[in-house]
């Protein structure tokens, strides 16, 4: 019934003067926009109508709800737990754990404590020093007091009934991650909308770009609103046994900021004895940044993330990643001997045994090739010991002269047959 700018979903009216770059910078997303939608605004329920039959386990288990966050926008995060007090049970909600990964707008401090203190369930936590997102997921985790843990960003909107689904399928057997449908809050003018194919299994190419592929006919079901596997997760929005998740070690500590840990826990879980399922009955709406706002201390490298996983992992497959990206191989990875240990002591499958029974489809859309002639490395000027590297800052991609520092991924540069020179290490907008 409600009526006005954005809800329903439907995109908010832009004026020109709305979609200058400036309501873009902080957040990655128009916060005027986000300001103008009310928080508390209704969505469209584009569930398969099969959902609004199901039947769910009269006794489900109750789940924190942790949301990391850095210097979100504050309708933005707002409108994220109003939908969840809005749209969950709140039986089912033992605590929405907001965790500040050492955020320094204003808004974030007391305003934010005493905005809160309404909600009986909300509690703030914050880190002491920049952790990143991986850390900082972690540390709300290690307070969490609820059966089930569940993930979500400081920008997102949970839609009808999103969490009985999830919790649902973890009651009927533990070791299971489940991930929610991820829809799409358009970055410009917050228009909800499914992603492109909708309900698709989440995958990965050579290179370690997260991709999705189709579900094939050997796993459809009878009825198309049912959970199906996963070999990979998206990243952000998942829940977890809580126990489970600890069994498992969490995640990697040793992975840092950014990046990667979507497949550390998708490969754990699938090769020590769970498994990952979608549910297309549980939905979430998604704001996806136009660019990355925040900084990233510098040194960090999503490529040292990749390699870790991949050499604690992916055994021979491994080198196909390295095919890819053949400046993977002088990086470092840190010690990775207790994330060995780890698997050794869950007694995990190996890596083929999970693209033989798991990922078996993936191939078909990304088989392992020979890459093209391609070249690698830094530019250096020997004499100066300087070396151009490139880096994310508040009015884009920079390249700046640097000391050459050994193994700072940031400074290397490849560049393949027929293409354009590109920083190796790209991923936070510095391509
Ligand atoms: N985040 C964080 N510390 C960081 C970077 C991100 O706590 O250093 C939070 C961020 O606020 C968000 C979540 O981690 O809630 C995921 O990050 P982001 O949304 O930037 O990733 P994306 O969805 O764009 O992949
Ligand atoms: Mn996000």
């Amino acid at each position: 019934m409600r009526t006005g700018k954005g809800e329903h979903g439907k995109p908010y009216p832009l004026t020109e003067d709305d979609r200058d770059d400036s309501a873009y910078r902080e957040n990655g997303f128009n916060i005027l926009v986000s300001n103008n939608i009310a928080l508390e605004r209704s969505l469209p329920d584009i569930r398969h109508p099969n959902c609004k039959h199901k039947v769910y386990l009269e006794k489900l288990p109750n789940t924190s709800i942790i949301i990391p966050f850095h210097n979100e926008g504050w309708t933005s995060l707002l409108r994220t737990i109003y939908s969840i007090i809005n749209r969950t049970p709140d039986i089912l909600i033992a605590e929405i754990i907001l965790v500040d990964d050492f955020s320094d707008r204003e808004h974030l401090k007391e305003k934010l404590e005493e905005y809160m203190a309404r909600f009986t369930k909300v509690r703030i936590v914050r880190t002491k020093k920049r952790e990143g997102l991986i850390r900082t997921r972690l540390l709300g985790a290690s307070m969490a007091k609820g059966e089930v843990l569940t993930f979500l960003d400081s920008h997102c909107e949970v839609n009808v009934n999103w969490l009985p689904p999830l919790l649902n399928q973890i009651a009927l057997n533990h070791k299971t991650i489940v991930c929610p449908m991820i829809d799409v809050i358009d970055h410009n003018h917050f228009g909800y909308e499914a992603q492109a194919g909708d309900a698709m299994r989440g995958a990965f190419d050579w290179e370690m770009y997260y991709k999705r592929i189709p579900i094939p006919p050997e796993l459809q079901r009878s009825d198309p609103s049912d959970p199906f596997e996963s070999p990979v997760m998206a990243g952000g929005l998942f829940a977890v046994d809580r126990e489970w998740f600890w069994e498992l070690g969490g995640y990697d500590p040793g992975l840092e900021i950014w990046g990667g840990e979507q497949y550390e826990i998708s490969f754990k879980v699938w090769m020590c004895g769970g498994g990952m399922f979608d549910v297309p009955c549980s939905r979430v709406g998604h704001i996806y940044r136009k660019y990355v706002p925040y900084k990233v201390p510098s040194g960090t490298s999503l490529a040292r993330n990749l390699k870790r996983v991949a050499e604690t992992w992916m055994d021979e497959f491994a080198e196909y990643v390295y095919q890819r990206r053949p400046e993977y191989r002088h990086l470092s990875t840190g010690d990775i001997s207790a994330q060995k240990e780890l698997r050794k002591h869950l007694k995990c499958k190996d890596f083929k045994w999970f693209m033989a029974a798991v990922a078996w489809d993936v191939p078909k859309y990304y088989p392992p090739v020979e890459p093209p002639p391609a070249a690698w490395g830094e530019i250096r000027n020997v004499a100066a010991n300087l070396c151009v590297d490139s880096k994310h800052g508040a009015t884009g991609t920079e390249l700046r002269l640097d000391i050459c520092v050994k193994d700072g991924s940031e400074r290397t540069w490849s560049h393949e047959q027929g293409s354009v020179l590109q920083a190796a290490d790209c991923y936070f907008g510095c391509c």
